[in-house]
């Protein structure tokens, strides 16, 4: 069901409410909570994620492009005996596992991300200039997973702490014991 975010403008106590209540169930101030809207983080976290699943594919057509360019996929296609075709899915799965925003796969493209980076750095005195984009790509993809991991875990925290609020003996408002004392 749609909660929305109220504040109490005595207190200062939020919550995520079905409908409005008389009562803050922090403070017991009558009439204060407030309808305020919910905060624009989710757009954020979407945007930083967008961005890094726009990179991880740019580093791909980067590796087609560029087949001598020091990157994982390139790695892969020497050294291993991984197909091309294969190596390059890989890395879109990649991409479409951070879009979802699965744990999985925000934590796939943080650990690749960093071997990106590492692997780059790594290469910069043998490739020079052409070591460097593939190394801006794979670091700021592992940004952008990154920042969404810890949005993520702000709001999860967050939201354990709205839960939290719900099981206050003072929630039921109007109705509860302590309401019908103080009249
Ligand atoms: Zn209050």
């Amino acid at each position: 069901m749609e909660r929305h975010r109220f504040v109490c403008s005595e207190c200062g106590a939020e919550y995520y409410l079905q409908a409005w209540k008389a009562v803050c169930p922090n403070c017991q101030s009558e009439y204060t909570l407030t309808l305020v809207e919910t905060p624009r983080e989710g757009r954020k976290i979407f945007t930083a994620r967008e961005y890094g699943v726009l990179l991880i594919i740019g580093y791909t057509f980067f590796s087609f492009l560029t087949p001598s360019s020091p990157t994982l996929i390139n790695l892969m296609i020497s050294f291993t005996l991984i197909p091309e075709v294969v190596a390059y899915i890989l890395f879109l799965l990649l991409a479409l596992f951070l879009f979802l925003g699965t744990t999985g796969g925000v934590w796939a493209a943080m650990v690749v991300g960093v071997a990106g980076t590492a692997y780059g750095v790594a290469s910069i005195p043998i490739h020079g200039f052409a070591a460097i984009i593939p190394t801006a790509l794979a670091s700021l993809w592992f940004l952008g997973a990154l920042l969404f991991h810890k949005h993520s875990q702000a709001i999860r925290a967050h939201q354990e702490k709205m839960e939290d609020a719900r099981n206050m003996p003072e929630y039921s408002g109007w109705g509860s014991e302590k309401s019908r004392e103080q009249h």
